[in-house]
């Protein structure tokens, strides 16, 4: 049997609903082989974040020399990375080794509300991580950040889509769930809109959902799925992930991977 590797470079969630623990236990799941090079140390729980620590831009360049030396990942997960410097690295080393199937989440601030990224990073993130990017996957919020339109409903997500399309990476998978409405999501390939049906799934234990999303799809690219599929497959996973009802903590608790 072929053994498919994948990447997360992100921070950890020491409650391990996000970040780092979640992209690996997705990536499990989906039946690949998760590495990981850490950006970030965060001390959080359910209910938010207390603290920070960022590991040295060399030494997360390091991880990933080490990483791709040895096991050549088929897709990498980019999660939390919260300063320039740490963009710039990551830049350079997947321009270096020529990472393939690169999953951008543009991770700015956690589900509890704290910020996950300095000033002006997301620039950064444009600049030097979306022309390498197979797919990035922002949520409402963060499109609204990085193309500076107001979503309110389902034609403001087609134009922010269509700006951010425009931005350097192959495709947007613009995410609904933080809309009122309904959990559809939209996906940019191409040159085509796609609207991926989501049901909204009411469980208000949502922390990692993001990370989650982000690992299924590059899990999923690992395989050698087309991006469609690897979108919509991975939407199931955390649509089961969600539905399956785990309650833990006493905030926004985690998804349930043994689903
Ligand atoms: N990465 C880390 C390390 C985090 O702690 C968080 C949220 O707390 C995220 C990413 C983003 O999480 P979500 O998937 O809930 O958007």
């Amino acid at each position: 049997m072929s053994v498919h590797a994948a990447l997360t470079i992100a921070g950890s969630d020491s409650s391990g609903g996000a970040g780092i623990q979640a992209d690996i236990k997705t990536m499990i799941t989906n039946g690949v082989y998760a590495m990981s090079a850490i950006t970030a140390l965060t001390a959080q729980n359910t209910t938010g974040v207390r603290s920070v620590m960022e590991v040295p831009p060399e030494f997360l360049g390091d991880q990933l020399d080490a990483v791709f030396e040895d096991i050549y990942p088929e897709a990498v997960k980019i999660g939390m990375v919260s300063s320039k410097e740490l963009i710039q690295v990551i830049g350079e080393k997947l321009r270096f080794y020529q990472a393939k199937n690169v999953v951008v989440d543009p991770v700015m601030v956690a589900s509890s509300g704290s910020s996950l990224m300095k000033n002006n990073g997301a620039e950064m993130m444009i600049k030097e991580l979306f022309p390498l990017a197979s797919l990035i996957t922002p949520n409402i919020p963060e499109a609204e950040i990085l193309s500076g339109c107001e979503i309110k409903n389902k034609q403001d997500m087609e134009a922010a889509a269509e700006k951010l399309s425009d931005l350097g990476a192959e495709a947007v998978l613009l995410k609904g769930g933080h809309s009122i409405s309904d959990a559809d999501d939209l996906l940019c390939v191409e040159g085509q809109k796609i609207w991926i049906r989501g049901r909204r799934i009411h469980n208000p234990n949502t922390h990692g959902t993001g990370c989650t999303l982000s690992s299924a799809i590059a899990s999923n690219l690992a395989k050698g799925m087309e991006m469609e599929e690897a979108v919509r497959k991975a939407k199931e996973y955390i649509s089961k992930a969600l539905e399956a009802g785990l309650d833990l903590g006493k905030g926004s608790g985690p998804l349930d991977h043994a689903f």
